[in-house]
């Protein structure tokens, strides 16, 4: 066990510049002395060399208070140097040497230097090499003047702390805390992925309406285009069964044309052969028409026309002037007949009589020459008038003259014979006319006989063209028939031609048509067409979804499926990680548990242990009183605090404020002693622990202390005998002009 042999200072407090020596045991050592000498300041001393931070705990106001100040008069330190012998030869401390000297200096600015065996070492060298063993700043195995009941002082979280400390709950929590760094961490991350997390999910949320409508259209525009499809093979299907149909009918028009041209080239050539027939026919008619017998007839009867012309003009002619002599006639008669009246002369009947004969004779030959009944009659009539008038000029003949009016018949005669010379005239005229007519009547006659002499041959000439016209009449007839069924066939030929066109056209059309319709379907890639499908049902929906296309295109969002497998995506990679972080959290969580548990249950096996100590060391300092530990919290220990329950001899209360000073400085003594007991350390400061307690009490606090001090090293500062009485060592502690100085007591006197 290392142990302090001495303690050397130099300008520390009221110890002068000078150094001075406190000797110490290595088992109880006492310092005691009057108020005032510096006994404190040397646990003060102690203190300050083992690295305790704060002046205040030092009763110093500050650092540069701990300086000697010169006393009554003398030089104050310029700098304050405590130094710590430890005895070292068991190796206790974990250093390679027999003694260690622990020094720690203090200048005037305040700065402090600390130092192994005169090595500059920094105050956690010193605190590392010290603290497993002996003590650490602050430690409870330090009780400073006045402090013993700093225990109940406390607050009982800082109470039960000190079982912590003793537990090494410490440990525990310095991995909980690492593990609540890292939970942090987690946590901080978590809360950053659970935002991303959120933004995505409020991203997607909007998007998947987006996405949906995307979705729909595109279904929509796939149902479209099977419909489309569907529409398209009806359509094929309606358009080759068109076109097979069509090409049945063209195949079938084309034969019946091809027939009919067939039939047509065989009528042009029948027609050919008819015209060829027709023209030798017309031909030959034309021959015979020119023939000379033919040509002398047709002369003659031109000739004959011409003659019956000038003949029927000249008869006219003569018919004219037979009226004029007709009237000169009368005119002459009336001057005759007055004249015959008066006396008509003989040779005026003769002329009449003359007149007549004439007239009746060219009636006669008027009538031989008559070939027709009627004009006979006529002619006869005309004969039976002029006879009438011959008799009449034949009866007045035989009655005689008047001889009165011979006269006026002379005059008469005169005028008459002027009328009849003009008379004459007329008639040599109209007998020129006659014979005229008598000669053109004979030429006719003459031209006739000829005619007729030719009537045989022009006749059978005339039979034979007729035969021959009738022959091409009925060829005519024929070729006409011909004509009409070859124009009838090419009409034919030429509609059904135009029929054929047409379905030609439509056939193309109908190709056009199936081209396309394949085109687009290749377009529209497998279609899947339904049984039974109903074309009109089916365009109605193409209308239907039509509409609900254009409604939705005006809000599609395109690249919603996109952005919304995108953001899945990033929700799924960030998703991964909140996992993988939750579990990572939960997994620290359990460990924190866990080490919670191991924690609690260290602390516990302490806390009983302690508690068990606390109570047993009580019964000794008071056999008949009785105390105990108690957590405030026995589910959840470092939820609460430790409190002490005390009940010493003769006092009934267990409230702690009721204890009087000496029973709380036995309860707190138990207290320290209970926690030695479980951990004892190798050195122990106690300033006048004993100052509230009675005789009595002392001499059981001291007899427990010389028993603490086989195991430990314990420095007391004590007023009273009792612990004088047990100490190893004992010194006093005195003033000379104002500096403290230590002595030796003899322990010999002591106690006695
Ligand atoms: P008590 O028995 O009353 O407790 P004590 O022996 O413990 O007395 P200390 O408290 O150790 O006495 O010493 C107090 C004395 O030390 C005071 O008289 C004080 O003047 C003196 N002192 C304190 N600080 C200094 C200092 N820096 N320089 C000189 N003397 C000092
Ligand atoms: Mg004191």
């Amino acid at each position: 066990m290392p142990h302090i042999n001495k303690i050397e200072l130099r300008g520390f407090k009221s110890f002068g510049n000078a150094k001075v020596t406190v000797p110490l045991s290595r088992g109880l050592t006492a310092i005691v002395g009057p108020n005032g000498m510096g006994k404190s300041n040397i646990i003060d001393a102690l203190c300050f060399v083992l690295g305790w931070m704060s002046a205040k705990t030092m009763r110093a106001e500050r650092f540069s208070d701990l300086l000697f100040n010169g006393g009554n008069g003398g030089r104050p330190a310029s700098f304050a140097e405590v130094s710590l012998y430890f005895d070292n030869s068991d190796g206790g401390l974990q250093i390679n040497s027999k003694e260690v000297i622990i020094t720690r200096q203090l200048h005037r600015d305040g700065t402090c230097t600390y130092r192994i065996n005169h090595r500059r070492a920094t105050r956690e060298e010193i605190i590392d090499l010290l603290a497993p063993k002996m003590t650490c700043p602050g430690g409870y195995n330090f009780v400073l003047q006045g402090e013993v009941n700093r225990f109940f002082n406390m607050d009982p979280v800082e109470r039960r702390r000190i079982i912590d400390d003793l537990a090494g709950v410490a440990e525990y929590d310095e991995k909980k805390q690492k593990s609540l760094n890292e939970l942090q961490k987690v946590e901080a991350n978590l809360k950053n992925v659970e935002a991303v997390l959120a933004e995505i999910s409020g991203q997607m949320e909007n998007l998947r309406g987006q996405m949906e409508t995307a979705i729909y259209f595109k279904q929509l525009k796939r149902e479209h285009e099977q419909i489309q499809g569907a529409l398209l093979l009806i359509k094929k299907k309606k358009c080759s069964g068109a076109i097979e149909q069509l090409d049945a009918k063209i195949s079938k028009l084309t034969g019946e044309i091809e027939e009919l041209k067939k039939r047509h080239q065989k009528t042009l050539e029948e027609k050919d052969k008819l015209n060829a027939k027709i023209d030798g026919i017309s031909k030959s008619i034309d021959e015979k028409r020119a023939s000379e017998v033919l040509v002398e007839a047709e002369r003659a009867r031109t000739e004959i026309n011409t003659l019956n012309d000038i003949l029927k003009r000249t008869s006219e002619r003569k018919l004219a002037l037979d009226q004029e002599i007709e009237l000169l006639a009368e005119k002459i008669k009336k001057i005759s007949d007055s004249r015959t009246t008066d006396g008509e002369t003989l040779e005026s009947m003769v002329f009449k009589f003359n007149d007549a004969r004439n007239k009746f004779l060219e009636l006669y030959r008027s009538l031989v020459k008559c070939e027709s009944l009627s004009s006979a009659k006529n002619i006869l009539k005309q004969i039976s008038e002029v006879l009438n008038e011959i008799s009449g000029i034949m009866e007045k003949i035989s009655d005689g003259v008047d001889p009165q009016k011979i006269k006026q018949i002379d005059s008469a005669r005169a005028d008459e014979r002027k009328l009849r010379e003009e008379m004459a005239g007329l008639q040599r005229t109209r007998n020129e006319l006659a014979r005229q007519m008598k000669e053109l009547s004979m030429k006719i006659q003459e031209v006739k006989v000829k005619l007729k002499a030719a009537d045989y041959q022009e006749k059978e000439i005339r039979n034979s063209i007729e035969s021959l016209a009738s022959e091409r009449n009925a060829l005519r007839q024929k070729l006409e028939s011909i004509t009409k069924r070859e124009r009838e066939l090419e009409t034919r030929i030429r509609n059904m031609e135009g029929d054929l066109q047409r379905l030609q056209i439509q056939r193309d059309a109908l190709n056009n048509e199936l081209k396309e319709i394949n085109t687009n379907l290749k377009k529209v890639g497998e279609v899947n067409l339904p049984k039974n499908v109903d074309a009109e049902a089916l365009e109605k929906r193409a209308q239907q979804i039509e509409a609900e296309l254009g409604t939705l295109s005006e809000r599609v969002n395109f690249r919603a499926v996109q952005d919304f497998r995108e953001s899945q995506r990033r929700y799924n990679e960030e998703k991964m990680k909140h996992d993988k972080l939750i579990a990572e959290k939960q997994s620290l969580l359990s460990f924190m548990a866990e080490i919670d548990e191991k924690k609690k249950q260290v602390f516990m096996k302490t806390f009983d242990e302690i508690s068990k100590q606390f109570t047993q060391i009580f019964k000794q300092l008071s056999p008949k009183g009785d105390a105990m530990l108690k957590l405030e919290n026995e589910e959840s220990p470092f939820e609460g605090g430790l409190e002490i329950i005390a009940r010493p001899e003769g006092s009934g209360a267990a409230y702690i404020g009721s204890l009087s000073g000496g029973q709380k400085a036995l309860t707190a003594l138990a207290f320290i002693f209970a926690l030695q007991r479980y951990r004892p350390s190798t050195f122990y400061v106690l300033d006048e622990i004993d100052a509230h307690l009675d005789p009595k009490n002392r001499t059981k606090v001291a007899e427990m202390l010389r028993q603490f001090s086989r195991d430990s090293q314990i420095v007391v500062v004590t007023l009273h005998d009792s612990i004088m009485s047990v100490a190893d060592r004992l010194f006093g502690v005195t003033k000379e002009n104002g500096i403290s100085r230590i002595y030796s007591v003899e322990l010999s006197g002591v106690g006695s």
